[in-house]
């Protein structure tokens, strides 16, 4: 089919998510239609370098046989079948040991589902059944960061502390509580440490948890790095001074690991490269490279334990999905990690990461870069109009967006955020030479823009 009669069709069928319906409908979709290794195709044959690995998922890149042939495999062996009433099958408990071993904190068991947001869903539901059954129906109410970003399904969308997934919605948010972003560029005082900086965050943390009352907040919930918030790495000592925060209040960490599991960050979780302690942790992406729709919640031991020990007095565990821990996305998932372990694709991320992090932190001398940041195989360029006021450009402007559409036209696909930040996020398996490429690129869209 020709790329008119898709673009046409494209408009007159699809509702698409987190897009601009009006721009949309003005200026029809890129279609994307196939790829191999870094590289994605368009509909016009023209070759992409996929910065951003899709939505910060595809770890292995595109076109890997061993996956396909995981997938293609397990649809003939069994298409189908569930983990309801004690139904189980080899895929989802091969795939549950192997996230258990690979875990860097005690994970006991594993929760299946399809998609980051039902994960952080999950999480907010099971620790509200968990403080029912330990005797703490009080302790509900959940902190979260502003610019986090957890999903969009109700429970999520409420953590998620971007306006741009909450307007018009009108979300049930009289659980949640939120405290400030940890970007000290943006954040930070003048003649302020990053260590003084995470003190700070700690100190209206902790006097947030004081005004509500500890016995009120059940949990705190953060990404290790923020992503969709415009790639935030947290200060010096961040983590380390919330934790105390958290455990002096015995208030949970949740560890949102959507974006920084399997690598990202040149460990297999971010939380080792951001020193987290996580009480439980919700994985997706690159968890089947993007291969297939799952997601995993990992909870310790001692809180299974009540669960297991409630059915006494709630019976059913009501809470599952038709797909938790589908065969062929669970075979598919047990695959990626199988060939992330073979390939030691962690240690090449971590590898080409210094490459990586000094092509993304030359921006900085850009006139119209404000801040280059990121860790690992993740980082954004933050654009401004002022260097010296770090002002940044009115979002109706378009800049972020406009620098998007130049990186499109030189061959690479980036992602522009928040008005003024664009992400890269690319597969992990890139080489050093794909690393230079993809900045040499970003380098003419951005005089482009300028
Ligand atoms: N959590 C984080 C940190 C994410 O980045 C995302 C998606 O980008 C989600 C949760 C939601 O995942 P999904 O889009 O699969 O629902």
């Amino acid at each position: 089919m020709s790329t008119a009669d898709l673009s046409l069709r494209d408009r007159a069928a699809l509702l698409h998510p987190t897009t601009h319906l009006g721009r949309h409908a003005a200026q029809g979709p890129l279609i994307i239609e196939r790829g191999e290794g870094i590289h994605v195709w368009d509909s016009e044959g023209r070759r992409y370098i996929e910065g951003m690995a899709g939505l910060w998922c595809a770890a292995l890149g595109y076109g890997v046989p061993e996956l396909a042939e995981a997938a293609a495999e397990q649809v003939r062996k069994l298409s189908y079948s569930h983990l309801f009433g004690s139904k189980s099958h080899e895929p989802a408990i091969l795939l549950a040991e192997k996230l258990k071993e690979l875990a860097p904190f005690s994970a006991g068991k594993v929760f299946f589902g399809h998609s980051g947001s039902d994960a952080n869903d999950t999480q907010i539901k099971l620790i509200w059944y968990y403080n029912n059954l330990i005797g703490r129906p009080e302790k509900k109410k959940i902190i979260a960061r502003d610019r986090a970003y957890h999903g969009v399904t109700l429970g999520a969308a409420t953590l998620t502390g971007l306006a741009v997934n909450h307007k018009g919605f009108d979300l049930p948010l009289d659980y949640v509580r939120r405290v400030r972003c940890p970007h000290f560029y943006r954040e930070g005082l003048p003649g302020e440490t990053e260590e003084e900086f995470s003190t700070r965050l700690a100190d209206e943390l902790e006097a947030l948890i004081v005004k509500e009352g500890a016995d009120t907040i059940a949990a705190f919930i953060a990404e290790p790095v923020m992503g969709a918030g415009g790639v935030v790495v947290p200060p010096a000592g961040y983590f380390e001074k919330v934790q105390a925060v958290l455990e002096r209040h015995d208030i949970l960490l949740i560890d949102d690991e959507v974006i920084c599991g399997f690598g990202r960050t040149g460990r297999w979780f971010g939380s080792q490269t951001l020193g987290m302690r996580p009480d439980t942790m919700s994985l997706a992406k690159a968890l089947s490279s993007g291969y297939q729709p799952i997601s995993a919640v990992l909870i310790p031991d001692s809180m299974y334990e009540v669960l297991e020990a409630g059915s006494k007095e709630l019976g059913v565990f009501g809470h599952g999905y038709t797909y938790s821990g589908h065969p062929v996305c669970a075979a598919v998932a047990l695959k990626n990690l199988e060939l992330m372990q073979q390939r030691r694709v962690v240690e090449h991320a971590a590898a080409v990461a210094d490459r990586f992090q000094s092509r993304l932190r030359a921006f900085a001398d850009h006139p119209l870069v404000g801040e280059a940041r990121g860790v690992g195989l993740i980082g954004a360029v933050e654009l401004v109009s002022d260097k010296a006021s770090r002002r940044g450009f009115a979002a109706a402007l378009g800049v972020a967006a406009y620098c998007q559409a130049r990186a499109e036209a030189h061959g690479l696909i980036v992602r522009a955020m928040g008005g003024d930040t664009i992400a890269f996020c690319p597969p992990l398996v890139v080489s050093e030479a794909d690393i230079d490429e993809l900045f040499d690129r970003f380098a003419r869209a951005l005089d482009d823009t300028a």
